[in-house]
């Protein structure tokens, strides 16, 4: 009887705690992925995202298939789907790496509960973070509100274990006859996007899958770790890694990405990054945990403020303000360069996030949500609890928020750290030749100059938006 290794989140063969225990039980192995639209986000998977999976299936399949046993996949209810498929399959055993996110968490529980009913066994493990959620907790047994103090705990207790090698042979098991049905195929899972093609700049800018993510990483740690701590805020220097839709999809692991850097500071090769570049990049992939444990330990905040006193925000829906904003049409160049480079590769750079998230919740005083939405329609990294969590955190209304008053100023911030204007040419081009003294604040420039460019007016006025937001907020008891 072959045992069934269920991947979801986890497109990798290297350090797949699953995966290893199925090769190392001596069954025969039948790699298995559901594709449940509704399931992953509790809502539709976003335009990028689903991109992505069709990629990352497609070189998961490959890899697979390199070391014996290709990838069937099925498409459904995975809660009703995935125990029929382990009956049909006569299955001794079927196994998975944990998720963490609500939704995820109860097809799971569900799952377990009906696959052991029918006598099979099923047993999950810890792959997709660095201390699973419930295992960093205050002294009193509660979960962290503060990130310096989860990081602190999380620190405490070491580095997360070392990663697994992959299996360099899976047996396979002879696909199950009654499996023909339900299992698709990758191509009829119709996760590209065919007309209009939109895709040609996401095509340009990723390769998805394990091979593409460790090279990513190797170069990484290589050449982009040494003055990290110093340049990861500048959008217009490739400074960070650009993990982020390899983590979402576990093409890599995080424990991975962790002890490699770790190695490339501390180990034999040196690389010129420092122990600063290092604890600050490892605190950097902390987060991405401190997400996920806010949402396992309140659901909820999916979609409801953290701060209820934000429920009464009087937040605008003012339809043409938002298309202005989503497009790159609101006339301030470092969120117009921020929401087309978005568009075009799917990937924002952290900062640039922050500003343009800040714009929207303050200066144009648009629910985060609407925010959030667009992000996890067009991010390729797009995840459920990073998203919530940071939306939340910008907007204020989230855990160990920034305060609302705290407005970034766009022009400011993109003197800061986009100083040569590079970032915006880059993504706006009819700034390109813009002189860098006018380049954020076109309409700073010589009218000469300005005239001969075709740029909107900014939507709003800064002081006028700032104002208004305050008022706002000010008007919140408990604010
Ligand atoms: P690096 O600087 O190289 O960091 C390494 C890894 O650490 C990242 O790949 C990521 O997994 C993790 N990380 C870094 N910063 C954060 C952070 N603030 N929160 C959580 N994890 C972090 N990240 C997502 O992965 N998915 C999202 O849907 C997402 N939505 C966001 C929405 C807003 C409004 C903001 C402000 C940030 C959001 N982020 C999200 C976090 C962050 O912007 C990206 O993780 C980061 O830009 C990815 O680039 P990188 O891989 O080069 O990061």
């Amino acid at each position: 009887a072959p045992v069934i290794v269920w991947f979801r989140d986890d497109l990798r063969l290297a350090d797949n705690p699953a995966l290893s225990h199925a090769v190392a039980s001596g069954r025969p192995v039948l790699c298995l992925f559901v594709h449940d639209p509704q399931q992953a986000f509790a809502r539709a998977l976003g335009g990028a995202v689903r991109w992505w999976l069709d990629g990352g299936l497609r070189a998961l399949h490959a890899d697979l298939a390199r070391v014996g046993a290709g990838l069937h996949v099925a498409c459904g209810d995975a809660a009703t789907l995935v125990p029929r498929l382990v009956a049909q399959a006569g299955a001794a055993e079927i196994v998975w790496n944990r998720r963490y996110d609500p939704a995820g968490r109860e097809t799971d529980t569900a799952i377990k509960a009906a696959v052991k009913e029918a006598g099979v066994a099923a047993h999950s493990f810890a792959a997709g973070v660095l201390h699973e959620p419930w295992t960093v907790r205050t002294r009193t047994g509660d979960a962290f509100r503060v990130y310096t103090a989860w990081w602190r705990a999380a620190r405490a207790m070491g580095d997360p274990l070392p990663p697994l090698p992959a299996p360099a042979h899976v047996p396979p098991a002879a696909r199950p006859a009654a499996w023909a049905e339900p299992c698709v195929g990758i191509d009829a899972l119709g996760l590209r996007p065919v007309a209009p093609d939109w895709a040609g700049g996401l095509r340009a800018a990723w390769r998805p899958g394990e091979e593409a993510a460790r090279e990513r990483l190797r170069d990484f740690v290589v050449g982009g770790l040494a003055g990290y701590a110093d340049a990861r805020d500048r959008p217009d220097l490739p400074a960070t890694s650009r993990l982020s839709p390899d983590l979402r999809f576990g093409h890599v692991s995080p424990r991975q990405v962790w002890h490699e850097a770790v190695m490339a500071v501390r180990g034999t090769a040196g690389q010129g990054a420092g122990e600063k570049d290092l604890e600050k990049f490892l605190s950097e992939l902390g987060w991405r945990d401190f997400a996920v444990s806010l949402l396992y330990a309140q659901p909820e905040l999916v979609s409801a403020n953290f701060r209820t006193e934000f429920d009464a925000m009087p937040w605008r829906d003012d339809a043409r303000d938002l298309r202005a904003w989503q497009q790159g049409r609101t006339g301030y160049p470092i969120v117009d360069a921020g929401m087309r480079q978005l568009w075009q590769t799917g990937w924002m750079h952290n900062r640039v996030r922050m500003i343009v998230a800040s714009f929207l919740t303050k200066h144009l005083l648009m629910d985060w949500r609407v925010g959030e939405a667009w992000f996890r329609d067009t991010l390729v990294d797009a995840d459920i609890a990073s998203n919530v969590a940071n939306w939340q955190w910008v907007a204020g209304c989230g855990v160990d928020a920034a305060p609302y008053f705290r407005v970034f100023n766009p022009v400011l911030q993109a003197q800061k750290f986009d100083p040569d204007g590079a970032y915006v040419r880059r993504w706006v081009p009819e700034l390109a030749r813009l002189p860098t003294s006018c380049v954020h604040a076109p309409w700073t420039c010589d009218p000469a100059i300005r005239g001969r460019v075709a740029y909107p007016a900014p939507i709003v006025d800064l002081q006028g938006g700032r104002a208004r937001a305050l008022a706002a907020w000010k008007g919140l008891s408990g604010a």
